[in-house]
Order: structure tokens, then C-alpha cells, then sequence
């Protein structure tokens, strides 16, 4: 198990420990990582076998290193006829493009593969590499009509939100089986349904310079709560070092000082995409960002492990650490 896969299962089984009494659980490896279910009430077994189905079949969709997946498809023909769950995590993640001024950008696929992190045969791309790579990103190269697709010179990785998008479609297929309690965890995606026997939900916080512990906890009803790191996959070279979140606009890591983004919100897949659009965009713009977003709570950690956190968080999340917060 290489270190990335341990962390996930570290910090997965943090969470699982605050459940009580699951009345079904499940645990699968899928979309690259460890998921894991734990789901309370009647009917959790029917519809825990409908979700693996669910997270395998969007798997299959949305996997662009698998030469028979739809996207990959998309991806080397440039236009094709996309399926609903294509079209709709596609169309989700060009609307959080427009809303994050290309921060997040599923288009970054020809820079990403410069980098080496979909095969983790990872190198530090040249100048002139990322200058003809760069030509080819940008959100609105993508054009839909219904449900067909174009991509103009460039391709889609779904690496930033996939996970999110499972976990929406996770808890849709409980509400269509009225469960009313249940923890997800995707990879570190989280997302609490209803509460856990009349208490909320307690969520870890990983610390990203010892992913063993928490630097924290949130208790939550009904949100997810979803993590971006430096240390979900990184690389050293030549004694500098290198992750997996890539500034669209240079094509290499944000010039920042962030190590790790989580957002607290309703929908996963906004939130998944948001954690990784904030840490590309730093604490001020994210902050800017955030004014008119008081659904959202936020948690930067800093490389100096500094919390900076949105004060509208500050009675569920749980910290022995000095908390700054912003926009207050
Ligand atoms: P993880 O998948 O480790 O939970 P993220 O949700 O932050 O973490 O997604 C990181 C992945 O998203 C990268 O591995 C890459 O595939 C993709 N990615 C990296 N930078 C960006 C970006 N600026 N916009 C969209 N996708 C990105
Ligand atoms: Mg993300």
C-alpha cells in the first residue's frame, strides 16, 4: 500500500470510529481510493448494494486512463453523444469555473500529464513543455449542445470532483431509501447524513504535517465535508517539493502558502471542487469569494500550520489550535 492509500485508510478509520451501532457498513476501493459506508436503518443493505453499483458505473465514466471509459472516449475523439452523469459533472465544474475565474479548471488534463500524476511516474515539466501544454487548457474550450460534447485542443480530467460527484449520487440513493443516518466517506470526501443516535456527526480534520492526527473536529448534520491537501500526492525533486494542485494559469503549484483546504457545505461536489479551486486561490481570494457564501465554512491550514478559519464555523468546529478567523 503505497503512503497516499495509508493516510486515506488512516484517516478513514478515524471517522469510522466515531460511529455507533452501523447497521450496515461497506468499504470498496474505487475512483483510486478507499471508500467506506456506514449506513443506519432499515433497507441499508438494499441500498448499499445499489450504491457500489452507482460508484462503479460512474467510475467507469469517468476514468480517463481506462481506454474503454466514456470520458477517455470524449477525450481522444474530441466529440462525442455523453451520458447524464457526463454531461451534468461536466456542466457542474464549468459553472465553478465561471465562478472561481478558471481556478478550478477540468481542463488542465494536458498539463496534469506533463506532471506525471495520473500514473505517478511523476517529473518537473520544462518551461517549454508547460508553455505548449498551457495553450491547451482553458474551461471554455469545452462546448455542449445537449447532451454532445466538443473539446477544442484539449482534454478533461475529472480528478478534482469525481469524488464529490459519487458522494452526491451516494446520498441521493439513501434518500431514495429514507435512510436517515448514515457517514460517507469517499477518499476523504466525507459527507454526514442526519445525525449520529441524536448527537451530530464528529468529522476529523486531518493535520497535514502528521496525517496520523487530526488538528481538529467538526460536528455536523446533513453537510459534507470535504479536504484538499498537499499531502494527498506529492513528490520531491531535487530537494523541492511538488503536489498534486496546479495553478491553471502557470501550470504549476499555487504560489502560496497553503497545505490544506476543507469546505463544509451541502452539495459535495461544489464542495470537492471548491477545495480545490481555494487552494489554488489562497486565503484573500477565497475570502472575497466567500462574502456572499455564508452556507459555506471554510478551513485553511497554512504551511506554518496556522488555522484560518470562517467564522460562521466557529461554534461546530473543535480545535485545541490558536484559530484566526476571516470574514467575520
Ligand atoms: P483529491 O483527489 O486528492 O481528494 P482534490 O479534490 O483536490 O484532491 O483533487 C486534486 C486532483 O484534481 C488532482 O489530482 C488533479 O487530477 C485535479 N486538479 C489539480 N489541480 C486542479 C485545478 N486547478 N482544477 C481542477 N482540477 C485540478
Ligand atoms: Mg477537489
Amino acid at each position: 500500500m503505497n503512503k497516499f492509500k495509508f493516510i486515506l485508510l488512516f484517516c478513514i478509520i478515524l471517522i469510522l470510529s466515531a460511529c455507533s451501532h452501523p447497521a450496515a457498513q461497506k468499504q470498496l476501493f474505487a475512483m483510486d481510493t478507499y471508500m467506506n459506508f456506514n449506513v443506519k436503518g432499515k433497507n441499508s443493505q438494499e441500498a448499499l448494494n445499489k450504491i457500489c453499483d452507482e460508484i462503479f458505473n460512474l467510475d467507469i465514466i469517468f476514468d480517463r486512463n481506462e481506454k474503454s471509459s466514456e470520458l477517455n472516449t470524449l477525450n481522444q475523439s474530441k466529440i462525442s453523444n455523453v451520458s447524464d452523469e457526463l454531461l451534468d459533472i461536466i456542466q457542474q465544474s464549468i459553472d465553478i469555473s465561471e465562478q472561481t475565474n478558471g481556478a478550478f479548471d477540468i481542463t488542465l488534463a494536458p498539463v496534469l500529464d506533463l506532471w506525471g500524476f495520473y500514473n505517478q511516474n511523476y517529473k518537473v515539466p520544462s518551461d517549454d513543455e508547460l508553455k505548449l501544454s498551457l495553450n491547451k487548457i482553458g474551461y471554455k474550450k469545452i462546448y455542449i449542445t445537449g447532451n454532445n460534447i466538443s473539446l477544442d485542443n484539449t482534454e478533461i480530467d475529472l480528478g478534482g470532483v469525481a469524488k464529490g460527484y459519487a458522494a452526491d449520487k451516494t446520498i441521493e440513493i439513501l434518500k431514495e431509501y429514507n435512510i436517515e443516518s448514515a457517514i460517507i466517506s469517499l477518499g476523504g470526501n466525507v459527507y454526514a447524513l442526519g445525525n449520529n443516535d441524536g448527537k451530530p456527526w464528529q468529522v476529523g480534520i486531518c493535520d497535514p504535517f502528521n496525517t496520523e492526527k487530526n488538528i481538529g473536529i467538526v460536528e455536523v448534520e446533513n453537510k459534507a465535508v470535504i479536504t484538499s491537501g498537499v499531502y494527498q500526492r506529492n513528490f520531491n525533486y531535487e530537494g523541492k517539493f511538488y503536489h498534486h494542485i496546479i495553478d491553471p494559469k502557470t501550470g504549476l503549484n499555487p504560489n502560496n502558502n497553503i497545505s490544506s483546504v476543507t469546505v463544509i457545505g451541502s452539495n459535495s461536489t461544489e464542495c470537492d471542487a471548491l477545495s480545490t479551486a481555494f487552494m489554488v486561490m489562497g486565503i484573500d481570494e477565497s475570502a472575497k469569494f466567500l462574502i456572499n457564501r455564508d452556507d459555506l465554512g471554510v478551513i485553511f491550514i497554512t504551511n506554518t500550520n496556522d488555522l484560518y478559519v470562517t467564522y460562521n464555523i466557529k461554534n461546530y468546529f473543535i480545535t485545541d489550535n490558536t484559530v484566526n478567523f476571516i470574514n467575520e
